[in-house]
């Protein structure tokens, strides 16, 4: 058995790869096919993860192959679609069994959880890279983009914020915390969980949304620009965890919470009426300001004052 043959058995033979709902053809032909309900729109998205940029390098297959299937899922989320199918084209140095086979264990792991499965990819040699196309299904007309706030409307988000930014000196071995610190923001780095259920739930409410990658300010500007709108975010209102606060300080984890990427959190803009229902089902939301008329994104302190910082977000150019 060939190298290549080897990595397709590694994911042909992952239970995420065993079909499912709306995979008509799986891995092992030139294409696979995917079912698609009438009335229904595919809803598609990819992810790169470069080693050494997006993480570190080496690390634990299983978190990565966990890791890299939340990322890419978490795009879906945003979109309000439900997932269908994934696919992954592989770029390795060097085979090795053992790491192919705890990263098939992460993906899968994170597959269950998704509800989405394998159905093809690549296999190619270099150095290691991952890209995961994600397909999700979603009513037709009714996806959130980003395009539809409106002046009036909440600004909210998902979950706490700054979490896997914190996490970045623990995952760079530049520092060490406590467990009861560490664990959650390594978690949230390693482990992000997309927001799929609450991304279905703000079908035909939230009137744009997106999950936080680079950063709230960087990505409530895409809402804003969009959108032709000006978000106004309370910087009091951010929600922080007690971990992210201990470790960084108050200041810090409030810039944590702003500008720092990875947290996967949908943020999203919501008309007034639609709170309270949305807050009575339980879905963990949060208002952290609101939309007006105007451009770009805007941070308020307790008085009301400007204090928006300079840096926005990670940009790879
Ligand atoms: P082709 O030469 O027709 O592109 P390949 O030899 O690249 O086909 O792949 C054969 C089958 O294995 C295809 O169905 C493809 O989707 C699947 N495959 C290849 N690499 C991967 C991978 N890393 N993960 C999942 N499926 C894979
Ligand atoms: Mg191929």
């Amino acid at each position: 058995m060939g190298e290549f043959e080897l990595i397709r058995t590694v994911f042909a033979a992952a239970p995420c790869a065993q079909g499912g709902e709306g995979v008509a053809l799986g891995i092992g032909d030139d294409c696979a096919l995917l079912d698609v309900p009438f009335g229904e729109q595919l809803a598609i998205s990819t992810d790169t993860l470069v080693a050494g940029v997006h993480f570190a390098d080496p690390c634990d297959p299983f978190l990565l192959g966990q890791r890299s299937l939340a990322v890419a899922a978490s795009d879906l989320a945003a979109m309000g679609a439900t997932p269908l199918a994934f696919t992954l084209a592989l770029t390795l140095p060097t085979v090795e069994a053992d790491w192919l086979q705890a990263f098939a264990r992460g993906l899968n792991h994170m597959a269950q959880r998704c509800n989405v499965r394998l159905i093809g990819g690549d296999t190619t040699r270099g150095p290691l890279c991952l890209t995961l196309t994600v397909f999700g299904r979603v009513p037709t007309g009714h996806a959130l983009t980003r395009s539809g706030a409106r002046p009036g409307d909440l600004l909210c988000v998902g979950g706490e914020l700054g979490n896997a930014a914190g996490a970045l000196p623990l995952v760079l071995g530049q520092r060490n915390a406590e467990s009861f610190i560490a664990e959650p923001l390594l978690a949230h780095y390693w482990s992000p969980q997309p927001q799929l259920a609450l991304g279905q739930a703000l079908r035909g409410k939230a009137t744009s949304a997106l999950d936080i990658s680079d950063g709230l300010l960087a990505d409530c500007g895409h809402i804003a620009q969009a959108s032709r709108v000006r978000l106004l975010i309370e910087n009091e209102r951010l929600p922080i965890s007690v971990a992210l606060q201990e470790f960084l300080g108050d200041a810090p984890a409030q810039l944590a919470a702003l500008s720092g990427g990875d947290d996967y959190v949908l943020a999203f803009t919501l008309p007034p009426v639609e709170l309270p229902t949305l807050l009575g089902d339980g879905w963990p939301i949060h208002v952290i300001g609101c939309v007006v008329e105007g451009q770009g994104v805007g941070v308020l302190d307790a008085q009301g004052q400007d204090i928006t910082p300079a840096t926005h977000g990670y940009q790879h150019f």
